[in-house]
């Protein structure tokens, strides 16, 4: 307890985020009282901003600014005619570093958890199959991540692919540990396994 109400809300605040906890924040709380002020007011603004206008895009359900994200909104990527699903928008970022993929992504922000009411609604399954009707794809990748959940969300959407007659459904393949989330993957495991992924259906 400090000698603060106002800074105890803080350090208490601070601990959301993934990885921080009490001793953490109250670090990060002093420094930023003691040092970086005005940086922090920045950062507030910059947080409030970033909630409020930050949306998902209408075809892919990746973040952005604008109804359409930069990567829906490029041609080349349409033409490269391969869509792979993530389970969430930091995998996204974590498959474009990895600099082995040119194609269109679809974000579902979960996977199937009928226990805590995450669904094929829930998870935007019904735009994707919209997509995958009027889209001309030669490669659906399933590039959920390797647990029970993901695999089992992933064999769901193969299933649910079927009927538009895609040539190859794909899942990627081994080097992402099991249990793990691809965000937490290096470059080259990621790289490899989406050079190495496997028929799915
Ligand atoms: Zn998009």
């Amino acid at each position: 307890m400090s000698a603060s109400v106002q800074l105890d809300k803080l350090i208490r605040a601070l601990q959301i985020q993934p990885g921080v906890g009490r001793r953490s924040a109250t670090r990060i709380a002093y420094h930023l009282l003691d040092r970086r002020r005005q940086d922090a007011h920045d950062l507030g603004q910059i947080l409030i901003n970033a909630m409020a206008n930050i949306k998902l895009c209408s075809s892919c359900r990746n973040y952005c600014d604008h109804e359409r994200c930069s990567i829906c909104a490029n041609s080349e990527r349409h033409a490269e005619g391969r869509i792979c699903v993530v389970e969430s928008a930091s995998d996204v970022e974590a498959i474009e570093q990895s600099n082995n993929y040119f194609g269109l992504y679809f974000v579902l922000h979960g996977h199937l958890s009928p226990i805590d009411g995450i669904g094929a609604q829930e998870l935007g399954l019904p735009l994707l199959d919209h997509i995958l009707a009027n889209g001309n794809f030669k490669e659906l990748i399933l590039a959920t991540n390797p647990t029970v959940e993901g695999d089992a969300t992933a064999s769901f959407i193969a299933s649910m692919a079927q009927k538009h007659n895609i040539p190859a459904i794909t899942k990627i393949a081994a080097g992402v540990p099991l249990g793990g989330d691809l965000e937490s993957v290096d470059q080259k495991t990621l790289a490899s396994s989406l050079l190495n992924r496997r028929p799915l259906a």
